[in-house]
């Protein structure tokens, strides 16, 4: 059996550290994705490269309050509710709308759904922590089908699931509750 080498890049912006690193530090950083995704897609272009992208659902929003308006009852339950993204997009729902471009990426998901050999993924909507106490097969459920509204909305159809937050625990999910979104 020969091997494969896969390439595989998260695209979260702010809402893969927020809960660690709060705004405005990481900016810099967070600014520098702009840049980047376009220059690795032409690499991948000129060299023949296929990549999955796990895109975080968030991103692919317009303003803080098309998050918000997820009813309490399909947001994370965590214990630890200051891991929630939907807690600290209520927390920074100013600083997010003022700084959109940290938050929010449809264009650059399409463009990457459009560039031959690339995949979206799933990184979940919220950045879900699947191993979280509290959190409830519901819980997951919901953020499965946000996501997928997310990328109906922007006509982004080729979406795969996959997730680097605790993928054991994911495909442990989907198999116990028959679950394939
Ligand atoms: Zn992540």
């Amino acid at each position: 059996m020969s091997g494969s080498f896969v390439i595989s890049l998260d695209l979260e912006l702010y809402w893969g550290l927020m809960d660690k690193k709060p705004p405005p530090s990481y900016v810099t950083n967070i600014e520098g994705v702009r840049l980047a995704v376009p220059k690795i897609l032409d690499l991948f272009k000129s060299y023949n490269i296929s990549a999955t992208w796990a895109c975080v659902g968030m991103t692919l929003e317009k303003e803080a309050s098309d998050i918000l308006s997820t009813p309490l009852s399909e947001r994370p339950h965590y214990l630890q509710q200051n891991y929630s993204n939907y807690v600290l997009c209520e927390k920074f729902s100013s600083y997010i709308d003022s700084n959109k471009n940290l938050f929010f990426t449809s264009d650059l998901i399409r463009l990457i759904a459009e560039t031959p050999g690339q995949e979206i993924g799933s990184h979940t909507y919220s950045h879900l922590y699947f191993l979280e106490q509290g959190l409830t097969s519901n819980d997951i459920k919901s953020d499965f089908l946000k996501m997928k509204a997310a990328c109906q909305k922007n006509n982004i159809i080729k979406l795969k699931l996959f997730s680097l937050i605790s993928f054991g625990h994911l495909l442990e999910f989907i198999f116990t509750n028959n679950f394939y979104p």
